[in-house]
């Protein structure tokens, strides 16, 4: 077998981890496969990389950016290779560009665009362990990018759709994809399986387990990907194309705090308003989420629509400078507000689904302000205060139906 194993930075944060997960690695050759891992950087070594770069100079270009981030990587994988080899194997790192993971052009959100395997193929020919940076490529001007925040889960899985790899397996500190956060949610299971449509959906929709662009990936090239424990032996979540004839109504309560609200109250209500609004966002690279307009009353209208909190900024100056033209009387807007979501395939076809969810959200008494559906997903915007709460009552109305159901 060909397997693409992948380790994030909190497994490989000091050396005893390092060697920990050399094992690990070395445990999957022995048995008889070929073996490629990417890593993350240690622990938080690039939030420190990006505290360091601020304190120099906190404009600094997104290429420099990629430059400095792309070393943190860099260090995981030849410290691994150092580990592996005083264990008596044999590994050899490389980074993005020695394997020749292509990339756009646009440094700190760069996409990967095709991954020569030429380089790697050799060094699994010859017997090696290959291991390989995560989180970053090189562009058609020669340079280092980086993928984005978490993406070395895309490298991955991206890694694994090229080689034609067997399986593609997600080692992290969490042993799998669970109901809700187990953090806050005290009896949220463990997923035996998922399909890669809800994992999206839940990755999205603020699930911290798996970088969303990697699920995308995966569904794309029908990549088969786990998520495991680096500690533990346990199994994991495997994520795939939908196979359960029998599920549960819900997969999965996700939340989401990096939200803030804009109302923009009276509008004139005629044809175009909506367009500009949301012309204004693009131009200014806003991301819009949920969005809302109320029904026109004396020729006025109201629009209110999410968007992340750390572009709150930028949109409101846009929107206050073209207040006038859009004909708005007041901006208004709320950062202490945060999404929750449930996504569960089976949805579609069980009406009902929305009013246990709203029944939940009453019965602990959390008021919603905006609502937004999908086919296989609910999201409320309600305040972040009462983020917690919510989740608990909305994961136990769900355990609990799904335990009824299987009893009629
Ligand atoms: N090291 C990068 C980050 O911290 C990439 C990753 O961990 O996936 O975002
Ligand atoms: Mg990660």
């Amino acid at each position: 077998m060909l397997i693409v194993q992948k380790y994030g930075g909190s497994s490989v944060a000091d050396a005893e981890k390092v060697f920990n997960v050399a094992k690990r690695i070395l445990k999957a050759k022995e048995e008889g496969n070929d073996v490629v891992v990417v890593l993350s950087a240690q622990g938080k070594t690039t939030d420190g990389l990006i505290a360091k770069a601020k304190e120099i100079n906190p404009k600094a270009s997104r290429r420099e950016m990629d430059m400095l981030l792309v070393t943190g990587e860099q260090q995981s994988v030849s410290l691994m290779a150092m580990a592996i080899n005083a264990l008596g194997g044999r590994a050899v790192s490389l980074n993005g560009v020695q394997v020749g993971i292509e990339t756009t052009n646009s440094y700190s959100n760069a996409r990967i665009r095709k991954i020569q395997t030429e380089r790697i193929e050799n060094e699994l020919e010859r017997g090696n362990i290959v291991l390989v940076t995560g989180f970053q490529g090189v562009n058609s001007h020669g340079d280092m990018t980086t993928l984005g925040r978490g993406g070395s889960d895309t490298s991955a899985v991206a890694l694994a759709a090229a080689l034609h790899a067997d399986v593609c397996q997600i080692y992290t500190d969490v042993d799998g994809v669970y109901t809700a956060d187990p953090r806050v949610v005290k009896d949220a299971q463990k997923l035996d399986e998922i399909s890669y449509d809800e994992m999206l959906e839940l990755a999205s929709l603020g699930a911290k387990v798996l970088h969303c662009r990697s699920v995308e990936v995966a569904k794309k090239y029908n990549v088969k990907l786990s998520v495991l424990s680096s500690m533990t032996n346990t199994e994991g979540t495997e994520v795939k194309e939908e196979s359960k004839m029998e599920r549960m109504l819900i997969s999965g309560v996700a939340a989401d705090k990096n939200v803030s609200r804009i109302s923009i109250m009276g509008i004139k209500d005629e044809p175009g308003k909506a367009f500009e609004v949301f012309t204004l966002m693009a131009k200014e690279k806003v991301s819009v989420d949920i969005i809302l307009q109320s029904t026109g009353r004396d020729g006025r209208q109201d629009i209110s629509f999410t968007i992340g909190k750390d572009d709150l900024d930028v949109a409101l100056k846009a929107l206050e400078d073209n207040k006038a033209r859009l004909t708005a009387e007041t901006i208004q807007h709320d950062d202490s507000v945060a999404k929750l979501s449930i996504v569960g395939a089976g949805m579609a076809s069980n009406p009902g689904v929305a009013a246990m969810f709203f029944e939940a959200m009453y019965d602990a008494g959390v008021n919603i302000q905006m609502i937004s559906t999908s086919e296989i997903k609910i999201t409320v915007l309600i305040s972040e205060k009462d983020i917690d709460t919510a989740m608990v009552a909305v994961h136990d109305k769900f355990k609990n139906a799904s335990v009824n159901m299987r009893k009629n």
